[in-house]
């Protein structure tokens, strides 16, 4: 992973479909974003061109019920949306890890209730 000639000062990331490399100097210094900068750039790709960066895969939280689905780059936020979405909705609402493992987080008066299945 270290053939690559620029600085590391900065991190890189690279989009194969926009056959492009960004270095993310701009979102360090000009947004002040520090270490959420890789995930400003990835969610801001995404919103741009509808796709993510190389090596990028985001947490999603997806309501059973909303038509929208929610991108998130850390599990954190990802878990809360969940949670906080079907505390006041009441709705279940599949979080799909990165990794490709899927918890369905479901409404707040089933919370205590965590049988498998
Ligand atoms: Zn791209
Ligand atoms: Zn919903």
């Amino acid at each position: 992973m270290s053939d690559e000639s620029t600085p590391d000062e900065y991190p890189t990331l690279t989009c194969s479909r926009c056959d492009c490399r960004w270095n993310l100097a701009y979102e360090l210094d000009e947004l002040q974003v520090g270490n959420r900068a890789v995930e400003q750039f990835a969610l801001d790709h995404h919103r741009h061109t509808g796709h993510y960066p190389d090596d990028i895969t985001p947490w999603v939280a997806d309501c059973q019920q909303c038509p929208e689905t929610e991108p998130f780059l850390t599990e954190r936020p990802a878990n809360r949306f969940a949670r906080t979405h079907a505390r006041h909705t009441h709705h279940a609402v599949e979080l799909r890890s990165p990794d490709s493992g899927s918890t369905v987080v479901t409404a707040a008066e089933r919370e205590h209730d965590s049988r498998p299945r």
